[in-house]
């Protein structure tokens, strides 16, 4: 396909080619189109968008610095290494440019009550904040085994004035969390809005999560310009349900010289309910919402996944990646928990940043591929969170003696 007319999908029902979709109960059909038409307006809504620039800018910490990380560069002998420092941003992670357009939208569409699921808390935590900054009531879901696992962001979410509902369900994590959040909003949706935090669920979340997080790419494609006078060569930035990812990767997806490097989770290795890599011995399914790549057993029903990083632990990813990788236009590997770790180590060490063990992953990738490519090629990763969230665990799988 000509990669030229990219920006015209998804279509009115939210499909990018065979992905995507609206698989919700009835009730909710309805106010999701509503929704998207709402969404709609916005993008030629003068007094929207600058409002959202500036609180992109004064709230969130944008534009995020592209920053040559030399003394990595150097160690793996090969390509120049850019890291776009998503990291930087407030509440430590990408994830709060999509709750800050959503909430405005919420605002916009006169929704008082704000709800939300969260699996690590980082999305439970930005959505927390932008709830805060407007005034507005806050529900998070979240398993109860992530409310033991992830203490220090409940402690946050309920800081900044929200409630959060353990869900004890299933196997009391994220995809539980989602199913409680979804039956909330069956119930609530006339004067609630569902900020869903990563590019999946049903449309018009993936596009308009997407186009959220674009400002990553945009904002690193002018940078790369102004620094290289040209294009990179490859970007690679990990993918849970894709968001980080695709925020970068949209902006370049007509420039065919830009190879995209998506990076799942490997967990322990390819072997079932031990990884959450979709990709890789996935298959095509319903989840959510959604029609996309996903992880489960012969029989339909969804697989356990594992990975070291809470963030990437997800049944299935966006549906624009399965697109991206159908037509060939994205190219999708993974890292193992211990290869993350290794990077994270590295990146610390060497460069003297502590990256999120999801960013890891796609610093994993740059570790096995930047050795062999040629002197003047380069990479922009996507240093997607940073890592304090994660030093408990760290701690307890390294050696730092
Ligand atoms: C949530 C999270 C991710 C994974 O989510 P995507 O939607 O795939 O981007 C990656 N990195 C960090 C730091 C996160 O908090």
């Amino acid at each position: 396909m000509d990669t030229k007319v990219y920006q015209q999908v998804p279509d009115a029902t939210g499909h990018f080619g065979n992905y995507g979709g609206m698989f919700v109960p009835e009730t909710l059909m309805a106010p999701l189109k509503a929704l998207a038409l709402a969404y709609e307006e916005t993008k030629h809504d003068e007094v929207f968008q600058a409002e959202l620039s500036d609180l992109l800018m004064n709230f969130c910490g944008r534009p995020t610095p592209l920053y040559h990380a030399a003394r990595w560069s150097e160690k793996l002998g090969g390509a120049k290494i850019y890291l776009k420092r998503e990291d930087l941003l407030h509440t430590g992670a990408h994830k709060i440019n999509n709750a800050i357009g959503q909430i405005l939208l919420a605002k916009r569409i006169g929704k008082k009550r704000i709800i939300a699921e969260t699996g690590a808390g980082q999305h439970g935590v930005a959505t927390a904040t932008v709830c805060a900054r407007f005034g507005m009531e806050c529900i998070v879901y979240m398993g109860a085994v992530d409310i033991e696992r992830q203490a220090p962001n409940v402690s946050r979410m309920k800081l900044l004035g929200a409630k959060v509902v353990a869900v004890t369900s299933g196997q009391a994590t994220l995809k539980d969390a989602v199913n409680e959040a979804m039956r909330d909003w069956v119930a609530s949706v006339d004067h609630t809005h569902y900020i869903l935090g990563s590019a999946l669920g049903s449309h018009p979340f993936p596009m308009m999560v997407r186009d959220f997080h674009r400002v990553i790419g945009l904002e690193a494609r002018e940078q790369i310009l102004e620094r290289e006078g040209r294009l990179p060569d490859l970007l690679v930035a990990c993918v849970g349900g894709g968001s980080n990812a695709i925020g970068l990767f949209h902006p370049f997806i007509g420039d065919e010289d830009v190879k995209l490097m998506g990076v799942e989770a490997g967990g322990d290795g390819i072997f079932p309910e031990r990884h959450a890599a979709r990709f890789q011995g996935g298959k095509l399914g319903v989840l959510q919402g959604t029609k996309t790549w996903l992880l489960a057993d012969d029989d339909g029903q969804i697989e356990l996944t594992h990975s070291v990083s809470a963030g990437l632990d997800y049944a299935a990813v966006g549906p624009e990646h399965a697109y991206l990788k159908e037509i060939g236009r994205g190219d999708y590997s993974y890292a193992t928990d211990d290869e993350a770790l290794a990077a994270f180590q590295d990146l610390s060490a060497t460069e003297g940043i502590i990256p999120a063990l999801e960013s890891s992953h796609a610093l994993a990738y740059v570790n096995k591929v930047a050795g062999d490519m040629p002197e003047d090629s380069i990479i922009i990763v996507n240093l997607s969170g940073r890592g304090d969230k994660d030093m408990e665990q760290a701690l307890k799988l390294l050696d730092l003696d």
